[in-house]
């Protein structure tokens, strides 16, 4: 009945997109993730982790990628419209990368919309990298070659070599929300964080954290590295529309910010020349 219903949704515009961004230490937006969701005719939703698995099975997953990669240069060009030049990052399914055209269809949606590739991330799962290695390897390098980049969700989840990091064109690590939420409180999950971290500055990948809902964990992310961060503490996951009007406000607050700051110094300055 999903798989039915889900084809249904995707004909007849059932299904939109949420944003949800990622912030610096400073909470200055960094870029946003696109994330699917499906609210049935009835009202209710069905949540990705459900549907996901029922498009990879049935292959609608091809169309349904293909839906989002468009709507995701859709959006990239209504941010820059209000002044929010901001990289997208969007999930891409194993079965989405291994189509054997793949490459070709995102070089033609990146044409047809006029994004620059470089503002486009793809996040992969750990999953892609256990079987078929040099396949997926050589995959990232032609999309590399097109600017686009990679990312690895939920890292530190999967049980892929660490060899491979080196490997592959990568541009940023997410770390899994699960370890997330036990920094800094449990040893362990903290230990894996910061090891994390430290192995992503070494290969100098691009770092987010997920799942930041506490002041804790945005504190100790920030006194260890410079991760972005993505979490409820900062954003939930919204409409286009709804973060358009967000960002207006975030914008309204920095120009305030700085003005503030402008003032201070001057007065600062007056004061010393006194
Ligand atoms: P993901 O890519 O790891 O996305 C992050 C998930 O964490 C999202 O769940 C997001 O809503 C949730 N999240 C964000 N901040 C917090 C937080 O502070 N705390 C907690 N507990 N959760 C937070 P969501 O939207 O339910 O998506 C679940 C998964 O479904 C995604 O995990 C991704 O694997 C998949 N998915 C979603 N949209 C797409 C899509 O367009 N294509 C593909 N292939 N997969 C998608
Ligand atoms: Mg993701
Ligand atoms: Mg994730």
């Amino acid at each position: 009945t999903l798989e039915r219903d889900l084809g249904l949704a995707l004909d007849h515009g059932g299904l939109s997109l949420h944003l949800q961004l990622q912030v610096d230490a400073q909470r200055r937006p960094q870029g946003a993730e696109l994330l699917m969701r499906w609210r049935r005719k009835d009202g209710s939703s069905v949540p990705p982790d459900q549907f996901i698995p029922v498009a990879e099975s049935s292959g609608l997953i091809v169309p349904l990628g293909e839906w989002v990669l468009r709507e995701a240069c859709l959006a990239w060009h209504a941010l820059v419209r209000v002044g929010h030049r901001l990289p997208l990052s969007v999930n891409v399914s194993p079965m989405q990368f291994r189509q054997p055209d793949f490459v070709a269809r995102v070089e033609s949606i990146l044409q047809e919309t006029g994004v620059p590739p470089g503002q486009l991330v793809f996040e992969i799962t750990e999953g892609l990298l256990v079987d078929r290695l040099d396949q997926t390897v050589a995959r990232m390098h032609e999309l590399a070659a097109l600017g686009v980049r990679i990312s690895v969700d939920d890292f530190g989840t999967g049980y892929s070599s660490l060899a491979y990091l080196t490997r592959m064109p990568l541009y940023e690590l997410k770390i899994d929300k699960s370890f997330i939420r036990d920094t800094p409180h449990d040893k362990n999950g903290t230990a894996i964080v910061q090891s994390i971290l430290a192995m992503a500055g070494h290969l100098d990948l691009r770092v987010v954290a997920e799942g930041v809902e506490t002041a804790a964990q945005a504190e100790y992310l920030g006194q260890h590295g410079n991760a972005s961060m993505q979490g409820w503490l900062f954003h939930r996951p919204m409409p286009l529309d709804l973060l358009v009007r967000h960002l207006g406000v975030v914008k309204q607050i920095g120009a305030r910010r700085a003005a503030d700051a402008q003032a201070t110094e001057a007065k600062v300055n007056e004061a010393k020349a006194a």
